[in-house]
This record gives C-alpha cells, structure tokens and sequence, in this order.
C-alpha cells in the first residue's frame, strides 16, 4: 500500500521543481515555498547586484541569481533536460547546444507549466523557519506578495529543501588584502564587464565563471590576470593565454603599498579584484537541534548527500551535488525521496546510513579532500547516477552523457572558450563516431 504524506519543498529552481514533480506524481500533498514571483531560481536573472559588492555585509538585501547578463550555459543542452523530459529546441528560442540563460528559464518555466507545479506554489513566500516537532515540521513563512508582510505557520510531514546553493559567496583569504585599496568584487554581483574598462583586474579562481568572465573582461580591461589554486581533483587542467590573459598561481600576499605578490613571486598593481571563489552552503531557516550542521560547506550527516540518517526520510535535501549535471541529478534524487515517502522503497538502517557516511569521510580524509568537497562528486557522479536510477528502479542511464560531460570539462578547458559555438549536433556526431559511442 502507497502511503501519502504532507510535503513542504523549499525553492523552485531545478531542484524544488522536479522534486514537485515527483512527489506529485507519487500522489504526496505537496506545498512549494519560493520566495521569488516566478520560478527558475538561479536561472532567473537579476540584473541588480547586493549593495556590498563582496556580500559581506549582514544587512544587505540577498540578490539569490548569480547569472551575468552574457551567461550562456556551461554544459551542452542535452545534459540540461530531465530524464524523461528533454531540453528541446524550440521555435523561436535560441537554438544553440550551449543556448543563453533566459533559455534554460523558458524551459523550467514550460515545465513548471507542464506538471502543473506553478498551482503548487506559493510564490512571494519565504520560509523563515522549519522546526521539528512532534507532529512533523512546522514551516514558519513571511507572504510578501501584493505588499503584505504576513507570517503563518504550517506543520507537514516531511520537508525537502531545495533552496540552492550559489548564493552566499565565499571570499578568497588573502595576506594584506585588508588594507588594499582597490575595488573588490564576487562574481555572484558581477553583470557586465563595462566596470573594468582600461583596469588591471585579478581574478582569483578558475572555474566556469572565471573562465567566462576572464575573457568577457579581457575584451575591454588592459590586462587581467587569472590566480589559480587547482584542485587536487583538476589535475591536468590547460591554462591557454589570449594576449592580455595571463595565468598565474595564487597570491602570496598585498604589499602595504598595494602591490599584489604571486607566490611565483611576479609582482602587479591592480585596479580591481574579483573573488570567482565559489559560495557558501548556509541554510538559515533550517533549525535541527544540531542533528544537520554545515562544516566548511559539508552539510551533514547526509546518506547519499539526501538524507540526515535520524530524521530520514522526514527531512530531505535535494539538489546539493555539484559542478555535476545537476538536473538529472536532482531528478533521480526526487524520485528517490518521493518513493521512500510512500513506502515503495526502504531505507537501510540508521546505523547503516551512519557507516556509509563515515566511509565517504574517511575516504576523503584519507585523500586529503577537504570538507568543502562533501558533496563534489567529481569521479563518483557515474556511480551515484547509476546507484540511484537502480533504486528507483530505472536501468543504468546511458554512457552518452558521461562521455558528453567529460568531453565538455576537456573542451571547457582546452578550445580557448570557442568550443560552445563549434559544438552542434554534426560535432557530437563526429565524436560519437570516434569514440565508438551509441546515443
Ligand atoms: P536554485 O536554482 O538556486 O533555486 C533555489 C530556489 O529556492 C530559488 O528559487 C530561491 O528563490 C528559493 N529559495 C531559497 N531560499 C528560500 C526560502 N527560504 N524560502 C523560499 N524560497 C527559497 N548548471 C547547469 O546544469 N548548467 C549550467 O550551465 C550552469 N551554469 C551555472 C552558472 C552559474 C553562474 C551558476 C551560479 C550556476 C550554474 N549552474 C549550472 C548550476 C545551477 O545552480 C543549477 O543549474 C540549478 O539552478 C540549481 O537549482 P536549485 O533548484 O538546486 O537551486
């Protein structure tokens, strides 16, 4: 017997609107909370920036979108759809592999149409607080639509959050940085390049962000110098050079006089600076009594970065991998916690889900991953995909896709950023031919 639940999902990007979906589909009651008026999260532009360009401020207004006004995606379009609902080309849209930002929106906002997800939602509604209790959770939230301000509280079941995670940046530390008096900036409120106009601007940090915005800016700044710190998990990454690119490793320290030392010791005075140094997993409505806590960005204990093992299957994250394909990810996820809500599928033991976290800790440990990589599936994504579709009963999903994404990470890196306009459907063809694949 299927058993039905009262479900709040927190957010409607790709994450909260799949998770919908599902739990829709499993016959859950379901309540989205998105505190924005529409859907798409991230994907929804926002043209204005936070008053503190490096967010640092406590009281400034959170801006959630990260997105720069020439964002075209970073992963080809097929990686972008859903399992069972692709990210197709339409009339009149942009008909790139890699299209511009409003067209990943146009197609959240067709599938939001599509399973009825927008009927579900309470848009202009932010969840302030979610409490266990003893009936379940109760969701505190703020209304703001029509100019109201009221709050309301909701007890459900279970609640999934979906809220993101690209929206509380991270800033790089660096020696003497404090005194500098040029201008600072995160990526998460860069928009434009105009700003940079005739500076010598640094970048610290290269991932796609950086990438794109190192060379929007180097088309009208006099020079930009990009400080990497790779990762031991981008070993082998290329670093091509446009001719006022330069690469460099990170910064040693900002001299008194303003003078910025790279620690292979080349030495430059700078205009600006901007931190493209990845964000911060913060969750402030979430109050557990410490059972979840976030640790240098490992939110945990989580079995399969889902489920804290002694609130399973009542709290649910979903959507908290990264630099992964994330909307099949988050969709195979969904299913997951929409089946173990209804009692399809069983979770294993509590003391079970406790040991297969300890093993993913201890193996990271032992590589010497940092915490913040928790949740970086890096050469586990294979894996993770395959074991999830296996427990919500799918077959292993494709081989396409895993040669699709690592030949886009090769490509991101290697083809001097023209890749996304080589790559249309006779290129994959091509590859496909090479590399033996069936799609
Ligand atoms: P989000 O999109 O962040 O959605 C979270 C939602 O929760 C938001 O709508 C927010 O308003 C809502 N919310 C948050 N807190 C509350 C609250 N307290 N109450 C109510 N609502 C709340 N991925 C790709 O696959 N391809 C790409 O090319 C790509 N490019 C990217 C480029 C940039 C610059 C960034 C930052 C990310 C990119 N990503 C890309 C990753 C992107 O984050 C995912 O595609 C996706 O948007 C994640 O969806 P999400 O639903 O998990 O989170």
């Amino acid at each position: 017997m299927s058993r039905s639940v009262k479900v709040a999902v927190i957010g409607a990007g790709v994450s909260g609107l799949v998770a919908a979906r599902e739990l829709k589909r499993e016959a859950h009651n379901v309540v989205v909370f998105e505190k924005s008026s529409r859907v798409g999260g991230t994907w929804l532009y926002n043209p204005k920036t936070e008053s503190d360009p490096l967010s640092l401020d406590p009281t400034r207004e959170i801006v959630h979108s990260s997105l720069y006004r020439s964002l075209r995606t970073n992963l080809p379009r097929p990686l972008m759809g859903f399992l069972d609902y692709p990210f197709r080309r339409v009339e009149r849209g942009d008909p790139r592999t890699f299209p511009c930002h409003e067209e990943v929106l146009r197609f959240l906002e067709e599938f939001a149409d599509e399973f009825g997800i927008n009927e579900l939602t309470r848009f202009e509604t932010e969840v302030v607080k979610v409490k266990k209790v003893e009936e379940g959770w109760v969701v505190e939230s703020r209304a703001s639509y029509g100019g109201g301000d009221s709050v309301s509280q909701e007890v459900f079941d279970s609640v999934a959050v979906c809220s993101g995670h690209n929206v509380v940046p991270r800033v790089a530390e660096v020696s003497g940085i404090e005194n500098w008096r040029g201008f600072q900036m995160h990526c998460h409120n860069y928009r434009v390049p105009q700003p940079f106009q005739g500076q010598v601007v640094i970048l610290i940090g290269l991932g796609p962000t950086s990438f794109d915005i190192s060379r929007e800016i180097a088309l009208v700044a006099k020079e930009v110098h990009v400080s990497v710190k790779l990762n031991p998990l981008m070993k082998g990454v290329k670093l091509e050079d446009f001719s006022n690119v330069r690469f460099h490793p990170t910064i040693k320290c900002i001299n008194e006089d303003g003078l910025v030392v790279f620690e292979d010791e080349v030495t430059i005075y700078a205009d600006s600076i901007i931190h493209c140094t990845g964000y911060k997993n913060q969750i402030a409505f979430l109050e557990t009594n410490g059972v979840v806590t976030i640790d240098d960005n490992r939110v945990g204990p989580l079995y399969k970065h889902v489920f804290p093992p002694t609130l399973a299957p009542w709290l649910s994250f979903i959507g908290l991998t990264y630099l992964d394909p994330v909307f099949p990810i988050a969709e195979l996820q969904a299913k997951w916690v929409a089946r173990i809500l209804s009692g399809k599928i069983v979770l294993p033991t509590e003391e079970e889900m406790m040991k297969s976290i300890q093993q993913h800790y201890q193996f990271m440990q032992e590589n010497g991953l940092p915490k913040r990589f928790t949740h970086f599936l890096g050469s586990f994504q294979r894996d993770y995909k395959h074991w999830l579709a296996e427990q919500v009963g799918l077959p292993p999903l494709e081989d396409w896709r895993d040669a699709m994404y690592s030949h886009n990470i090769k490509s991101f890196f290697e083809m001097n950023g023209g890749f996304r306009d080589e790559w249309n459907d006779h290129y994959w063809d091509a590859i496909i031919k090479t590399k033996q694949l069936h799609s």
